[in-house]
């Protein structure tokens, strides 16, 4: 009788190829939590539609999910209110550095995508006024879909983004003078701290992220997306997901994917698997380069991949 199918043996491969790079990026500087990190740690995850989840390296270990909750707040937000969202967030690529502010004067203060921190801002801001708790929905949702009641908000990194949030606030502040903002900023701003702050593992998040696989599905069998919804997201991810490296990330890794400065990525491949990888060295786009290198080096070797 033949083992079933398992993805340890490609996870095991890849970390030993990861090893070897010479190479790992700098540490995101902007708060000292992020900055004193370690750019040689490396984890990878994988979990499978029915939650078993393969891991190797530093794959349990909690990092900071920074701007991979964007798709979890866009996800909550659209299950809320749908398509009225896109009233408010456009959703093409934008070409431009994540916190980039210079598209928002010639665009009335729509952000161009949901993944950009001023879209990110939109979608906390919407969300937080259809649930009046935003970062807590978010954490609520984070910890059912993995299974892991620990998941917590690390507070003083929270506090440290605050305190280093003049570029977000400035983002806030701007898109509430063209009334695309509905709570008071500063409220929003210490809703989307306290999201990017939210502390999870590979494993947590592979499993977190199973919905978008599973064609909006969550984890206990109800939905959180229509079929359409789920595809609107993934393609969302595909196309503005790293940033302005979207598209050498679509020609690498060939997988819907999400980047945040903590060092991590989540990929989808639509049914079939989930993956995250942490490793907090980052390359010029905020993006990890292990992290990155790791999703190209799984899709090459599995052939999965959207395409
Ligand atoms: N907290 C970070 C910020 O808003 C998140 C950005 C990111 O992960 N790309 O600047």
């Amino acid at each position: 009788m033949s083992s079933p199918p398992t993805f340890q043996p490609v996870l095991d491969r890849i970390a030993a190829e990861i090893d070897k790079m010479p190479e790992r990026g700098h540490p995101a500087d902007y708060i000292p939590a992020l900055a004193a990190c370690d750019p040689r740690r490396f984890g990878m995850a994988v979990a499978e539609l029915d939650g078993t989840v393969y891991g190797v390296g530093d794959w349990r270990r909690p990092f900071s999910t920074q701007s991979l909750t964007k798709v979890f707040t866009l996800a909550l937000d659209l299950a809320h209110e749908a398509d009225e969202l896109w009233e408010h967030v456009g959703r093409e690529p934008s070409g431009n550095p994540f916190n980039s502010l210079v598209q928002l004067e010639y665009e009335n203060g729509i952000p161009r995508n949901p993944f950009i921190n001023a879209g990110a801002l939109v979608v906390t801001d919407r969300l937080h006024t259809q649930t009046g708790e935003a970062a807590g929905t978010l954490l609520d949702f984070l910890r059912a879909e993995s299974g892991n009641e620990n998941l917590a908000i690390n507070e003083d990194v929270a506090a440290s983004e605050s305190a280093h949030g003049d570029r977000n606030a400035a983002l806030g502040h701007f898109m509430a003078s063209y009334g695309n903002i509905g709570n008071p900023v500063p409220v929003l701003l210490d809703e989307y701290f306290r999201q990017c702050s939210i502390e999870a593992s590979c494993a947590d998040l592979a499993l977190a992220t199973g919905f978008l696989a599973r064609h909006g599905i969550r984890a206990d069998g109800t939905r959180l997306l229509t079929m359409s919804q789920a595809k609107e997201v993934n393609a969302v991810m595909l196309t503005c997901g790293t940033y302005d490296a979207a598209g050498e990330f679509a020609y690498r890794v060939g997988l819907p994917g999400k980047s945040g400065v903590g060092g991590g990525v989540i990929a989808v491949v639509p049914g079939r698997c989930t993956l995250c990888v942490w490793s907090p060295g980052l390359d010029g786009h905020g993006n990890s380069v292990a992290g990155v290198t790791a999703l190209d080096r799984f899709t090459t070797i599995t052939g999965l991949s959207v395409f």
